[in-house]
C-alpha cells in the first residue's frame, strides 16, 4: 500500500498532499515549489525518518481530526439547544447524546497516522514501528526548532552533516 503523506509547504506553508511516497522523488506543491524527499527516509514501504525534514522521531497518534470532532460537538449542542426549545429536556439531551455518540465512534474507527514531531509532516499507511506521542520528544523539538530558527545546527534533528549544494534541513517556515 502506497504512504500516503500530508505536510505544509516549506515554501508557502499550505498543506499539500502526496498521494504515493515511495513513487515521488520529490514533493512538489501548486505554488511551484519542489521539497526533495529526503535520502534515506524511505525503505521499502517502511518509514525510517520524516520524508520531508529527515527527522527521524516520529510518532503515532489516532488519525482523527479534532477539528473535527469539536466542530461536531458544536453542531451537536447547536442542535440540541434548538430540539431543547422546541420538544424540550428531552430533545436537548437526546441530540447531545448523539453527538457525543458520533464523536466516539468516529474515534474509534479512525486509523492511525504517522507524525514527524519536527515539522508535522503526516504519513499514513506507512510501515514499522513507532511510539506514542511523547510530550518530552515534542518539547525538546519545540526547544530544537528555536535554536535552528537562529541558525544553529541542531545534530540530533538532522543526524549528519546537511548535503553539500542540498537544501537547508532545518524548515523554520511552519510556525506562521
Ligand atoms: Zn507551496
Ligand atoms: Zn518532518
Amino acid at each position: 500500500m502506497a504512504i500516503e503523506a500530508d505536510f505544509a509547504c516549506p515554501a508557502c506553508g499550505r498543506e499539500v498532499l502526496a498521494a504515493d511516497l515511495a513513487a515521488a522523488a520529490t514533493l512538489p506543491c501548486p505554488c511551484g515549489a519542489a521539497a526533495p524527499r529526503f535520502p534515506g527516509s524511505l525503505e521499502g514501504d517502511r518509514l525510517l525518518r520524516c520524508a520531508l525534514c529527515g527527522d527521524p522521531r516520529l510518532y503515532r497518534q489516532k488519525d482523527f481530526s479534532r477539528r473535527v470532532g469539536i466542530g461536531l460537538l458544536v453542531a451537536g449542542f447547536a442542535v440540541a439547544v434548538a430540539l431543547g426549545v422546541w420538544i424540550g429536556p428531552s430533545g436537548f439531551f437526546g441530540a447531545l447524546l448523539v453527538s457525543v455518540a458520533l464523536d466516539t465512534l468516529l474515534w474509534l474507527i479512525a486509523g492511525e497516522v504517522v507524525v514527524c514531531h519536527w515539522c508535522e509532516a503526516h504519513f499514513r499507511e506507512a510501515a514499522g514501528t513507532f511510539p506514542e506521542f511523547d510530550l518530552e520528544v515534542h518539547d525538546l523539538v519545540r526547544y530544537q526548532r528555536e535554536v535552528a530558527a537562529k541558525g544553529q545546527r541542531v545534530p540530533e534533528h538532522e543526524g549528519e552533516a546537511a548535503p553539500a549544494g542540498g537544501p537547508a534541513l532545518h524548515p523554520t517556515r511552519y510556525d506562521g
